[in-house]
């Protein structure tokens, strides 16, 4: 097996380090795990072991990782020792002085509600083949790692190196040294080995020393912070009763629950252990932290006050002994990038993106980098190297690094947005618990998950903890249903005049009977039946949303507005009262079509002609610089114009005509008016740039060749039209992925299937056979019903500070059925591709004379 020959060194034998060598061992790699530490299954050194166990929540990720390594037996294993949470146990005291607790259950669809049995918990997961149920487990830190640590002991092509430090590497050289710790010395320094490696895994927590190195061989951007917030542990001990008692009879609180006792500034929570007990952690300021040290014996009266009914379950003095053992610890969070180098080096768990504890996720996160990486291996392991320039490169070492490279891009976004997320926790965990608008925003999306499970709406939370949808993913969605749902309150209140907050009830109501924000049509698109059929067009877009002379102070700049759905996207943006400048090719042709629309229209703005021939690069510069010249701002951008499958046809620059119209010009008029959105954009309008794409992106073949951009050496007139739409896609995705943050979104749109200009390329026969086909003709849509998708992305308040997505029939389209064809619904699976989208702009740009290069 090729794998045997390759070494795969595992840098930290913690529970991601430990899944790392399990997954790369079950591959067959000879593997090497190196650990600061002595084994912490060695009863004679336990004390020796300077880390703590701790009690963490493992969700979902975690257990998918598990669940994908391939090893049947170590879920069983690790959950023999875990205890499923439920939800959280809000514990506070009320005004009259009187305790309370309330249970704030995770799973709101009201499924499966484990008993604390730690056998039945294990039997529950392999009864219910693993599936996801909206719970979380308690799990010793220390015991999970132990059972990871057991099966790989038993696996032949893994060997161990307990008590060796990481002291230095070269990743070019793909050599290492540790030091071995395990000798006594018989000089100053202990004893040091070298070691070479073909891949070296840096799974060495937050203060890891392979992250260290690894600087030395990239551009690292690297970003520590301390929050002001320490961390001690104590413990609510298990109640003292005879042997015979069960387990269960032993915990003094709810088992089956998370508890928390939020107070303003701290925190203070309690997860289970299998012996009875809880496993409590205090979360404080220093400075609090550093009051209490001075008079320890003020700590009872403090917990009083702050967590109540505590001090009934772990008695005054142990409170006070455990706070003065127990080391009171900082909390660190990082970000990075990138995490790997070349082909011999990538940091995971801790030791890439170490974040504060408040979401549950450090070590899920770190378990999910494990499963994500090898995934991405995989994909990669039959890539051949072909790089005549450097021969020396195995296709091994060519697999890995494009892997590597990938890994790194797609996971920096996830890793940062959890690390955000966890912080932003903290203050949710310490006193959002408490405040009516959370309550009412939780209840809202448990109602609507419930209820309305098409609206696709769940708390953030179960997002992150039942589900692997990508945390950056998780972000965007959670952010937009925090908008909407403010907005549904705002409204509903408005309408039903009570104070909305204060009834959730009239809210679900109005969100009830609404589509879901993102596909607002789907009724209308139900059953289509030809062109003028009910579904909306570009006005009636306007109308719903309010835009009619709403846009007094926008600039929106139209490409391709003498023909087709361009006119109508044209007269919808001057009907929004904004000041609309075109690009067409041919002025004379524009102007009465200028004239037309002012006069068929009701519009405060202007519309200004600017010449531009999309055939040329000089020709789009030239334009680029006239509009500035005319504004200095610019809200909105569509580039709309475009040619289908003409004939072979070779642009005065050099590239095939499809690629260089639709794309290509496109992209470098955006790229010089980028600067001007950038300036333009404000907190309550991002500027917007729309993609007319296709759903010809579909065609076969259409993934653009980075080798022969425009296919031109086997030109196929749909093979390009789809690469070119493809690039769209692509340029779109790349745009909003790059400068969304800084307020530039982007879309790509289909608009949909209507005869237009467009088609003056295809035969007569070709026409003809589509509108004798009836079915065909049902989905064809009338010019002001084919411009609602794209006005609909440039100006629905739903899209504002949204982007990366490509729209069809006023939607999100949802995965095309997978079959390569330029009709019919949904996008291709090449269509969201960021590693390639990056490469893509990388070698575009390097054509040369294009455009000036990207900001
Ligand atoms: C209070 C608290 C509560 C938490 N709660 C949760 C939770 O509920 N859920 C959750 O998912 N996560 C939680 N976490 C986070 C979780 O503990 C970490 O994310 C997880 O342990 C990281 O695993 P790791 O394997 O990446 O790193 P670590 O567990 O830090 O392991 C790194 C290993 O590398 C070794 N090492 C270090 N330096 C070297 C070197 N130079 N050479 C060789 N070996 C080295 C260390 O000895 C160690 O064994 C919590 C963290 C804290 C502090």
């Amino acid at each position: 097996m090729a794998n045997s020959r390759q070494k795969y060194v595992v840098v930290g034998a913690g529970p991601v380090g430990s899944l790392a060598a399990l997954y790369a061992a079950k591959r067959g790699y000879q593997v090497e795990i190196y650990e600061l530490r002595s084994d912490l299954r060695d009863p004679s050194t336990t004390p020796l072991n300077f880390t703590k166990s701790i009690n963490l929540a493992l969700s979902e990720r975690g257990i998918n990782a598990m669940r994908h390594a391939d090893h049947e037996k170590l879920l069983q294993h690790v959950f023999s020792a875990t205890i499923p949470m439920r939800g959280r146990m809000i514990h506070g005291r009320r005004p009259d002085g009187a305790l309370y607790e309330a249970a704030q259950d995770y799973d709101a669809h009201g499924r499966v509600r484990y008993n604390m049995s730690l056998h039945l918990c294990c039997l529950a997961m392999s009864r219910k083949s693993l599936t996801v149920e909206q719970t979380i487990y308690a799990v010793d830190r220390a015991g999970l790692n132990k059972r990871l640590l057991d099966i790989l002991d038993d696996m032949p092509n893994v060997k161990f190196f307990f008590n060796h430090k990481l002291t230095g590497a070269d990743f070019q050289k793909r050599k290492a040294w540790f030091e071995r710790r395990d000798q006594t010395a018989t000089s100053d320094r202990p004893a040091e080995i070298e070691i070479d490696f073909d891949l070296m895994i840096g799974a060495d927590g937050a203060h890891s020393a392979v992250r260290y190195h690894l600087m030395k061989f990239t551009r690292m951007n690297y970003n520590q912070e301390y929050i002001d917030t320490l961390w001690c542990e104590f413990q609510i001990k298990s109640r003292n009763l005879p042997n015979s008692q069960s387990i269960e009879s032993r915990f003094r609180i709810s088992p089956n629950h998370l508890h928390i006792w939020p107070g303003k500034a701290f925190m203070f929570i309690a997860i289970p252990s299998d012996d009875g007990s809880f496993t409590c952690t205090l979360f404080m300021p220093g400075v609090n932290f550093a009051t209490l040290e001075a008079n320890p014996s003020e700590l009872p009266a403090f917990f009083d006050s702050h967590f109540p009914g505590v001090t009934s379950l772990i008695k005054p003095e142990e409170l006070i002994s455990s706070f003065q053992a127990n080391p009171h610890l900082p909390l660190i969070s990082i970000k990075c990038k990138p995490y790997h180098f070349s082909s011999s080096v990538v940091i995971v768990g801790d030791a890439a993106h170490a974040m504060v504890p408040f979401y549950g996720q450090g070590m899920n996160a770190g378990l999910e980098d494990v499963r994500i990486l090898f995934s991405i291996l995989d994909k990669h392991a039959s890539t051949e190297s072909n790089d005549p320039n450097r021969p020396e490169v195995s296709d091994a070492a060519f697999q890995r690094a494009t892997a590597l490279n990938e890994y790194s891009t797609l996971r920096v976004a996830d890793a940062h947005a959890i690390n955000d997320l966890a912080l932003q926790n903290y203050i949710e965990m310490r006193a959002s618990v408490l405040s009516r608008l959370y309550r009412v925003r939780k209840f809202l999306e448990e109602f609507l998950s419930v209820h309305v499970p098409s609206l696709g709406w769940h708390t953030q939370y179960s997002r992150v903890s039942f589900g692997n949808e990508r945390y950056s993913e998780v972000v965007a969605r959670s952010q937009h249903q925090g908008k909407v749902l403010t907005r549904g309150l705002l409204h509903a209140s408005d309408q039903a005049g009570f104070e909305a907050h204060l009834n959730p009830l009239g809210v679900c109501y109005y969100f009830f009977t609404m589509s879901s924000p993102f596909n607002p049509y789907a009724e209308q698109h139900r059953d289509p039946k030809g062109p003028e059929d009910e579904r909306p067009t570009a006005f009636q877009v306007l109308e719903d949303n309010k835009l009619l002379q709403a846009w007094p102070d926008k600039i929106v700049l139209i490409t391709g507005a003498t023909s087709g759905i361009g006119i109508e996207t044209t007269r919808a943006m001057y009907a929004t009262g904004a000041r609309v400048f075109i690009l067409v090719r041919d002025t004379t042709k524009a102007q009465p079509i200028v004239a037309n629309i002012i006069n068929s229209t009701k519009g405060n703005g202007k519309i200004e002609i600017i010449e531009m021939d999309l055939d040329s690069l000089d020709s789009v510069k030239n334009a680029a610089q006239q509009f500035l010249q005319k504004s200095p701002k610019l809200n909105v951008l569509i580039n709309n114009a475009g040619v289908m499958a003409c004939p072979r046809t070779v642009t005065i620059d050099g590239f095939e005509r499809q690629f260089a119209v639709n794309y290509l010009a496109h992209f470098t008029l955006t790229t010089l008016l980028l600067p001007t959105m950038l300036s333009s954009s404000s907190p309550t309008f991002n500027s917007r740039v729309i993609w007319v794409s296709s759903s010809g992106h579909r065609h076969a073949n259409c993934k653009p060749d980075l080798d022969d951009l425009g296919i031109l050496d086997h030109y196929d007139p749909w093979a390009a039209y789809g690469q070119s739409k493809t690039a769209m896609i692509w340029a779109s995705n790349y745009i909003d992925r790059t400068y969304g943050e800084r307020g530039v979104h982007s879309n790509a749109v289909h608009p949909g299937g209507i005869l237009t200009n467009l088609s003056q390329y295809m035969s007569a026969e070709a026409i003809g056979a589509f509108t004798e086909d009836k079915e065909a003709m049902k989905q064809m849509k009338s010019i002001p019903q084919g411009a609602a998708t794209q006005v609909w992305a440039a100006s629905a308040p739903i899209w504002e500070g949204q982007g990366g997505k490509y729209l069809e029939d006023l939607k999100i389209a949802e995965p095309s059925s997978g079959v390569a064809s330029k009709i019919g619904d949904g996008y291709a699976a090449h269509a969201y591709d960021p590693v390639n989208e990056e490469k893509f702009v990388e070698v575009e740009s390097r054509t040369g004379q294009a455009r000036e290069p990207l900001m």
